[in-house]
């Protein structure tokens, strides 16, 4: 899974170090990440508006169980 941060002021992008955020944060850091948004700041122009898209990376296989959780609470409904 890879996070990519856009800025929607200058469209600057940057992807997120998800390997870093575990570093720092521990196995729950990919799901962080949408907490984080709303402190993200863009790197070029120091803005907050940013946007997140994920991208599955189907060459990595992390073993981290997001997207289960994620799947979890779809159907829990
Ligand atoms: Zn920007």
């Amino acid at each position: 899974m890879q996070v990519t941060v856009h800025c929607l002021h200058c469209h600057h992008r940057q992807t997120l170090d998800l390997e870093a955020l575990r570093d720092k944060y521990g196995e729950d850091a990919p799901a962080m990440a949408t907490d984080l948004a709303p402190r993200m700041r863009c790197r070029a122009c120091k803005k907050r508006a940013v946007g997140f898209s994920y991208t599955p990376d189907p060459t990595k296989h992390s073993g981290m169980g997001v997207s289960n959780a994620y799947t979890k609470a779809k159907d829990g409904r």
